[in-house]
């Protein structure tokens, strides 16, 4: 799996041992009594490979490949019921924000399109306060560098501009102030 091939050549060349990316993610789940509370109050649950429940189980085993394999966390939309109904009280939406960000921090290759997607969403938004959808998308094609993609994406483009629904004039530039949002947040998501 990558994400241990990973960690594995960095310990090879330093000689020190690499913390698990997994731990923490495991110590937010430790209390966690697979009452299948989380995973009743899913709304997402129906489109997932694994179910939250089944997922805090794989952490806690150590199952790292099936884990990053799977699509669960992806299609996590940070709703936030699953952590307001758990019994345990545990940060459901955090742990699943973390293998996110660990997908993200190692380029794992089944994730790319979703990283890429929504780094370029939120760029759009930090840049003009609101999505620009024609500027999103363009800076989405780009980062994923494959001509083929754009064509898949040319019948759905079409349709919302026969809709009015794709904004292709320029984007608003200094109008929003979302910079110092965002600064907090890089600040409040850098690891302690
Ligand atoms: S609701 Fe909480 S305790 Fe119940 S399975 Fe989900 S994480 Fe575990
Ligand atoms: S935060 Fe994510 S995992 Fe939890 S209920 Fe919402 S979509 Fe499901």
């Amino acid at each position: 799996m990558k994400v241990t091939a990973v960690n594995c050549a960095e310990q090879k060349d330093s000689g020190q041992p690499v913390p698990n990316p997994l731990a923490p993610i495991r110590e937010m789940v430790s209390a966690c009594i697979q009452c299948g509370t989380c995973t009743g109050s899913c709304p997402n649950a129906f489109a997932m490979d694994y179910t939250p429940r089944a997922m805090w189980r794989m952490v806690l085993s150590g199952e790292t490949e099936a884990i990053f394999e799977s699509q669960t966390f992806m299609v996590c939309s940070a709703c936030y019921y699953c952590t307001l109904r758990c019994p345990r009280g545990l940060p459901l939406t955090d742990a699943m924000a973390a293998l996110k960000r660990i997908a993200a921090q190692q380029d794992l290759a089944n994730h790319r399109r979703s990283v890429r997607f929504y780094q370029a969403f939120m760029e759009s938004i930090r840049k003009h306060g609101r999505v620009h959808e024609t500027e999103f998308m363009a800076r989405y094609l780009i980062s994923m560098k494959n001509p083929v993609l754009a064509l898949q994406f040319t019948p759905l483009g079409m349709k919302l501009m026969a809709k009015g629904k794709l904004n292709i004039g320029s984007p608003a530039k200094g109008t929003f102030r979302l910079e110092a949002i965002f600064r907090k947040a890089r600040e409040l998501e850098e690891p302690k």
